[in-house]
């Protein structure tokens, strides 16, 4: 509807995502083992006020004769449903290290922007430019990383055709996204995490200072000179298949710099294939163009989380389980583009 409004220009895409806490305590979020405890704690309770309602019985027949009160009884009731419900939560643990929460089983512990860590959701939001939400979702996985195809694949089917850039922080950035953006030709501005480290500012001949030429498949020294493709490895981790590249300067020997740049007689740069997609991609974020197309992202999706938890209050859900909760945060989405469409066409 916005597109047909004329109300945005979809070329760009800028993902972002924020915790926000589910209707359910911290203190119900528990691994299986404290489950299993917890199981052997009201076995123990019910144990007691059996034996409890025992002594007030015979108690009671002395003084009441047949007549007996209820209370107990419905107390072990209470007990058998909370051990019905925490049977039924231990079905789902796949294993030991996993926390699952009794009041709401599909949140999980999440550490927020302000490092605590709570029992979220993961809230996933794509703007446009003009700060239009153009894909939602809620996911109970913390890493955003897993969210980018994701996201990227809700837009591009909410619009009816496929986005060209997308804009993230660095949390999204990994080998895998980079690959995906490759082969699904999204060109992608997603700094990784070392890139401001810095590790490398003070050796002049680090590789990092080696550029990369993508088109080519060449890398320039510091010096500018050339470093070819040498030979290609293959290896094979337990995770994955993947080949090494090495690339081989000829120049070296009559280099000036050589003492400060290799100990070989010609430097080498080994790198995994995909390495040459972060290479890539640092170096579009590098230019004027890809630093503007990054800085989108800050200015597109920080107002909606921003109106949402600190001008709404909305930091937390009002429903339990991961449907409910996709419901409840695409309603609140909808609502913000509703109010956006609202302004902007009263000012049109
Ligand atoms: S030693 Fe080789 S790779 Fe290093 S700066 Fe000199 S020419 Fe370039």
């Amino acid at each position: 509807m916005c597109r047909e409004l004329g109300l945005i220009s979809v070329g760009q895409i800028n993902i972002d995502g924020t915790k926000i806490r589910a209707n359910a305590a911290n203190r119900r979020t528990r691994t299986r083992e404290e489950y299993q405890k917890w199981l052997t704690s009201i076995d123990e309770k019910i144990r007691q006020i059996l034996s409890e309602a025992e002594a007030t019985d015979s108690k009671e027949d002395q003084v009441f004769k047949d007549k007996r009160g209820d209370e107990l009884p419905r107390q072990i009731q209470d007990q058998q449903k909370l051990k019905d419900k925490i049977q039924q939560v231990m079905e789902k643990f796949k294993d030991e290290k996993e926390k699952i929460n009794l009041t709401d089983p599909d949140a999980r512990f999440m550490k927020d922007g302000r490092y605590r860590i709570d029992t979220n959701y993961n809230c996933q939001a794509v703007l446009s430019k003009e700060q239009f939400i153009l894909a939602s979702e809620v996911l109970t996985e913390p890493s955003d990383r897993k969210a980018l195809s994701v996201m990227v694949e809700a837009t591009d089917q909410n619009l009816g055709q496929p986005i060209l850039e997308v804009a993230a922080d660095a949390g999204y950035s990994s080998y895998d996204n980079y690959e995906y953006l490759d082969k699904n030709h999204k060109i992608g501005y997603i700094p990784d995490q070392n890139l401001r480290k810095g590790n490398a500012q003070d050796k002049p001949y680090h590789q990092d200072h080696f550029t990369y030429d993508s088109q080519k498949d060449i890398f320039l020294c510091p010096e500018g000179k050339l470093l070819n493709l040498y030979k290609i490895r293959r290896e094979e981790r337990s995770y994955r298949k993947f080949q090494v590249k090495i690339y081989k300067a000829k120049d070296c020997p009559a280099c000036p710099k050589k003492s400060l740049c290799s100990r070989q007689k010609y430097r080498t740069i080994t790198i995994e294939d995909r390495k040459a997609l972060l290479l890539e991609m640092r170096k579009r974020l590098e230019t004027e163009i890809g630093r503007n197309k990054y800085l989108q992202r800050l200015w597109t999706t920080e107002p909606f989380f921003g109106h949402l938890k600190y001008n709404l209050g909305y930091r937390h859900f009002f429903l339990r389980s991961l449907k409910k909760v996709k419901g409840e945060f695409r309603l609140m989405c909808i609502g913000y583009n509703l109010k956006k469409m609202h302004k902007m066409l009263a000012f049109s």
